[in-house]
């Protein structure tokens, strides 16, 4: 048992790492963690001049325990020092006023999923080697936007993976959807749905519950897998840059080794911030984990209350990315504070399946642990502001999730006192969200300007630079133009796949 992955909910145990990456989610419904969490230690001043590959290394190790050393070295040299990320490092860590920004954009698709993204694939490969599958993977997603491209550019390429996106057609912006269809690799399918995002996602589901196309599937010599985010390949590459950006404070003498600082987290899945309070259990000095959310604020009342109650009206907002009324990986924090009481687990989970509503028992409620978390939430007009007055101040641009973080921030300073060593998490880049980041500093967008001229308009007036991903993208070819309606999306993965 020691040294396995069990799922939350108790129904599976004795899972490797590699079992683990390839099922993503558990048969019980529920997620898997690694049981020896508590066994494990990151000696964190060893590695204060680390590189960034060195530092995912040694996190790598301790959980990936069924790869070996050469497999973890080279899934990480592909996915970070292989030309995908901007700078030498994969991530920039920036002081702006009283905070510092932790940059996790500068990949790919612009944005933070592609640390995890950029890795997985590799991940992937490695563990159907080690637990012998012979079949090729179909991973299959819907997207609401951002996860689509970030999982296409991921998996492009990759040997014995296909993936297969669908997208509502008139869902996603136009940049998004550019992205997605100019998407490079014999391996990628990108197919725009005649629907919205629920009736696309309903259809993967039904296709991952298809058994007569699972059986021509299997028969053709595939398998389907997913990509989301509550696999434990997207978790732990996550963990990798707490410790990272806190020996990058350290490196500047803007910190002493040892000395406890805060994260604020835009948070919507809630596996961000759950990479960070794994990173914390490994022995990183953490003071507070601020959980920021946009106005679906269910997570600042749960951590303000105990109580997670989903019934409640629903917002879509400038930081869609945080636009989530179930925060799946929180599964694992419950996990945690009881001290590994599966049935407990189970328990709220069912609750929250039936009633949309648990609350946490009073014992976990007081625990030190849960106290640590600090909820907080920014409305539209607060995100606005905050994107604005960090501009006029300091000249720097946040995106609107990066905005969201700020601005509770702001608010948990002024209500605390507490003058720790902040890092935010900085999860898009501002182009990515280059309109609304625009109207929040200039107002109004001139009608002369088209989604891509904004982008243009936005770097001449700032002085920044549009990163290369989003430049000229208005002049890539698409390579795809398969559309569909909700009711026939399994037909194009076989026309796809040719079976
Ligand atoms: C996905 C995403 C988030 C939320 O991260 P979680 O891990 O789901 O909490 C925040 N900002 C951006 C830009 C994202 O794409």
């Amino acid at each position: 048992m020691k040294e396995k992955y069990i799922s939350t909910r108790g129904g599976e145990k004795n899972i490797s790492a590699s079992q683990g990456i390839i099922k993503g989610i558990a048969k019980d419904g529920g997620l898997f963690v690694p049981s020896f969490i508590h066994d494990l230690s990151l000696d964190i001043a060893s590695f204060k001049d680390a590189r960034y590959g060195d530092l995912a290394f040694a996190v790598f190790e301790k959980f990936l325990n069924d790869f070996t050393p050469d497999q973890i070295r080279a899934c990480i040299d592909s996915a970070y020092y292989s030309g995908k990320f901007s700078g030498d490092e994969p991530v920039a860590v920036s002081k702006v006023d009283d905070r510092y920004f932790l940059e996790l954009y500068h990949g790919p698709t612009c944005a933070f999923k592609d640390m995890a993204l950029t890795i997985l694939p590799y991940l992937m490969t490695t563990a159907m080697k080690n637990i012998d599958i012979d079949k090729d993977i179909v991973i299959l997603t819907a997207t609401s936007g951002d996860t689509g491209k970030a999982a296409l550019e991921g998996f492009a390429k990759v040997d014995r993976i296909n993936i297969v996106v669908y997208y509502p057609k008139d869902g996603v912006s136009t940049i998004q959807e550019k992205q997605m269809l100019t998407q490079e690799g014999e391996n990628t399918c990108v197919i725009g749905v005649a629907g919205n995002f629920d009736d696309t996602q309903n259809g993967v589901k039904q296709i991952l519950n298809d058994n007569s196309l699972i059986q021509t599937l299997n028969e053709a010599g595939y398998v389907f897998s997913s990509a989301n985010s509550i696999n434990i390949g997207r978790l732990l590459p996550q963990v990798v840059y707490y410790f990272y950006s806190y020996c990058a404070l350290v490196r500047e003498n803007e910190i002493s080794m040892g000395d406890p600082i805060n994260f604020v987290v835009p948070t919507g899945n809630f596996g961000n911030i759950l990479a960070g309070y794994y990173a914390n259990l490994l022995g990183l000095p953490v003071h507070r984990f601020i959980c920021a959310s946009n106005s679906n604020k269910i997570l600042t009342d749960f951590f303000a209350n105990g109580a997670y109650d989903r019934n409640r009206d629903f917002y879509k907002t400038i930081s869609p990315s945080m636009d989530i009324l179930i925060s799946s990986n929180l599964e694992r924090l419950l996990y945690d504070l009881s001290g590994g009481d599966a049935d407990a687990v189970a328990q709220l989970m069912s609750d929250l399946n039936e009633k949309g509503r648990y609350t946490l028992p009073e014992s976990l409620a007081q625990s030190e642990n849960y106290q640590k978390f600090y909820g907080g939430c920014a409305d539209e007009t607060a995100t606005k502001a905050a994107i604005r007055q960090m501009f006029l101040d300091n000249h720097y641009l946040m995106d609107t999730h990066t905005a969201v973080a700020s601005s509770v921030y702001d608010a948990y300073k002024a209500e605390t006192g507490d003058t720790t060593p902040t890092i935010i998490l900085s999860t898009a880049s501002p182009y990515k969200f280059g309109h609304n980041v625009y109207e929040s500093i200039f107002g109004e967008i001139p009608e002369n300007l088209d989604d891509y001229a904004v982008l243009e308009a936005l770097s001449e007036k700032t002085d920044t630079e549009i990163p290369l991903p989003l430049k000229n993208l208005n002049q890539k070819k698409n390579l795809h133009d398969v559309q569909c309606t909700p009711e026939n999306m399994s037909d194009c993965i076989k026309t796809f796949l040719k079976i």
